[in-house]
């Protein structure tokens, strides 16, 4: 049973990594980013709230991602396991999420953090940019998704650190090698059934 939530700036390369990873382990890969950029082309009610936010290189409010991902997490295929990756990218949204798990009585079981500095990742980001054209990776808005990384989410590292649930995972090299250092550290975690299924 891998609850896993993956932690890295924009451009280490995180929804690369947790396809294969959920692949791997045979759980659901929920990106937020992927499900705002799908409700954007649809031009949903949800795809209009966090479209200007996600233009500028902003966060999108806590309360509607929140929302979106609490529902995501009901859904039954994550009652294997689950892969979360862009989510959570604030205190408050972590909060809710060990909420949200505590009553399910089904917690984290590991935050695998991607490291890899600034300076690399605004290369890959440049370089992404011109390949797949996505309207968030100009120069002026790659600043400002870092810039929130660094305000808003890396004090997440230290959450789950005090949590005793982060681990690190070199984000430099080649896809297959990052993809299998990441899958070397989940198996140095013990597995975790959900507390109501533990025998005595
Ligand atoms: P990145 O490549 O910057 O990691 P993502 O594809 O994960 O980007 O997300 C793209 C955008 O979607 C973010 O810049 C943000 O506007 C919005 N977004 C995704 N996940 C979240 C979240 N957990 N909280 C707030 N905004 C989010």
């Amino acid at each position: 049973m891998t609850r896993l939530v993956l932690l890295g700036p924009p451009g280490a390369g995180k929804g690369t990594q947790a396809a294969r990873i959920a692949t791997e382990h045979g759980i659901p890969h929920i990106s937020t980013g992927d499900i705002f950029r799908r409700n954007v082309a649809e031009q949903t009610d949800l795809g209009r709230r966090a479209q200007s936010f996600m233009k500028r290189g902003d966060l999108v409010p806590d309360e509607v991602v929140i929302d979106m991902v609490g529902d995501r997490l009901a859904q039954g295929d994550c009652a294997a396991g689950f892969l979360l990756d862009g989510f959570p990218r604030t205190v408050p949204q972590a909060l809710a999420l060990e909420d949200l798990l505590a009553d399910a009585g089904t917690p984290l079981t590991v935050v695998l953090r991607f490291v890899v500095d600034d300076d690399e990742v605004i290369d890959r980001l440049f370089r992404r940019a011109s390949i797949e054209g996505r309207e968030d990776d100009t120069e002026d808005v790659i600043r400002q998704r870092l810039a929130e990384y660094h305000g808003k989410t890396e004090p997440l590292e230290f959450f789950y650190t005090e949590r005793g649930l982060l681990r690190d995972v070199a984000a430099v090299g080649s896809v297959d090698e990052v993809t299998a250092r990441a899958l070397a550290v989940l198996r140095e975690i013990p597995p975790q059934e959900p507390s109501s299924e533990v025998q005595p």
